[in-house]
């Protein structure tokens, strides 16, 4: 039933939603969250939006110590939070890391797959071994989270994955040497397009994050830090991204306030994709 049909008035739709403000419909209370590679940078940034936000969340990292320590950060706000050591590129790991969070809080609303690594050969150069392990985590390793993750929220009738993938998905930033990476994340966006129609009529929105050049230790390795400075003159905003740029975005996308969002890409790059 609805407004097109003539059978509702435009009145008794925002009566649906009456008493909830835009603000509190972006609120996650009593919602159960985790974030995978939350132990730091963009993760560790979604783990707290999130928790401020009202959920409880479980920090997942395969740094066990990096995951406790945004634990505690966590708890001492008051967000009730765990911490799961796991490898993403490991479907015993991610199983347990899903089985953990559902048994520890009894659902599981909204799957933060984020983790991902980045390599920086030339492509005449780049190793079978480095394209398989950048894979391994990037998008086999997202695929599994999402499936596992997935399985519990059809189950529910409801769920919001948001993956991490990346400006490089859609570009290539220049001067450029991140074949397998670029790839992969071109392939979290098709996975994320494509479970994002195939569930969404079950109550699984399936979404993800694209951001530009954010700054966390990822881009300070010895490979990338020399690009830096180059990246920086192609973005029109005119400086990099920090996580807190990122954190309103997955609010939204683990909020009812989206749920006509899915398969999306939400690309947040302070314009450089479009330069
Ligand atoms: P980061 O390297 O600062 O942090 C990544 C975290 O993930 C680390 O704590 C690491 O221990 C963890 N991790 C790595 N591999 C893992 C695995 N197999 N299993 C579990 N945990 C694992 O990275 P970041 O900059 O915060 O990036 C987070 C995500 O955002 C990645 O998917 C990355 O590709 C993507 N991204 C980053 C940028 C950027 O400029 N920093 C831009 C676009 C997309």
């Amino acid at each position: 039933c609805s407004l097109a049909q003539g059978k509702i008035t435009d009145d008794e739709v925002f009566q649906g939603v009456k008493g909830h403000s835009i603000l509190d419909r972006m609120r996650l209370d009593g919602k159960v969250a985790y974030v995978t590679g939350g132990g730091q940078g963009i993760g560790r940034a979604f783990a707290h939006a999130l928790g401020e936000a009202g959920a409880k969340v479980a920090v997942v990292d395969m740094d066990q110590g990096k995951a406790e320590t945004v634990t505690r950060e966590l708890l001492l706000k008051g967000i009730p939070s765990i911490s799961i050591t796991a490898d993403i590129s490991k479907s015993d790991d991610v199983q347990r890391m899903v089985d953990t969070v559902a048994s520890k809080w009894g659902a599981i609303h909204i799957a933060c797959n984020n983790a991902g690594i980045n390599m920086n050969s030339a492509s005449e150069d780049t190793s079978l071994e480095e394209w398989d392990r950048t894979f391994n985590v990037n998008l086999r390793g997202t695929f599994i989270c999402c499936q596992a993750a997935g399985r519990v929220m059809l189950k529910q009738g409801y769920g919001k994955i948001i993956n991490t993938a990346s400006m490089a998905s859609l570009i290539v930033p220049h001067p450029q040497k991140q074949l397998s990476y670029n790839t992969s994340k071109a392939g979290v966006v098709k996975l994320t397009q494509t479970l994002g129609t195939e569930w969404v009529d079950r109550g699984v929105r399936v979404n993800c994050i694209s951001p530009g050049i954010v700054d966390t230790p990822l881009i300070h390795s010895e490979d990338l830090r020399p690009l830096v400075q180059r990246w920086l003159s192609d973005i029109p905003a005119g400086r990099l991204a920090q996580v807190t740029d990122l954190q309103a975005a997955v609010v939204y996308l683990a909020s009812e306030a989206s749920d006509y969002m899915t398969g999306h890409n939400l690309v947040i790059e302070g314009g450089q994709s479009l330069w």
